[in-house]
């Protein structure tokens, strides 16, 4: 943990709304946004529809209306650190 997260100018695992989740989506070329937040996930309310949810993984959607919620491995130990991409947000495929 911890090894280069937070490394590189700009988008860091601080940031916040979407520059967070894109910081996410390629940390590790990738491999972090699949692992599963250690505890079992983040209890969290959606921010974009207010539906209850649990972040099981660094990236999540909401169950009912898909909005991207992230949080970075630094700040997995909060669900009020989940940042969320905004409504119109998608992932990329
Ligand atoms: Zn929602």
């Amino acid at each position: 943990m911890g090894d280069c997260v937070g490394c590189g100018g700009g988008a860091g695992p601080f940031s916040e709304g979407r520059e967070l989740i894109e910081f996410v989506y390629g940390a590790h070329g990738g491999a972090v946004k699949d692992q599963l937040i250690p505890n079992g996930g983040l209890s969290t309310v959606c921010q974009g529809c207010g539906a209850g949810f649990t972040l099981i993984t660094f990236i999540g959607q909401c169950p009912e209306c898909e909005g991207v919620h992230a949080v970075s491995p630094p700040q997995c130990h909060d669900a009020a650190n989940i940042q969320f991409a905004g409504k119109d947000y998608k992932l990329p495929d």
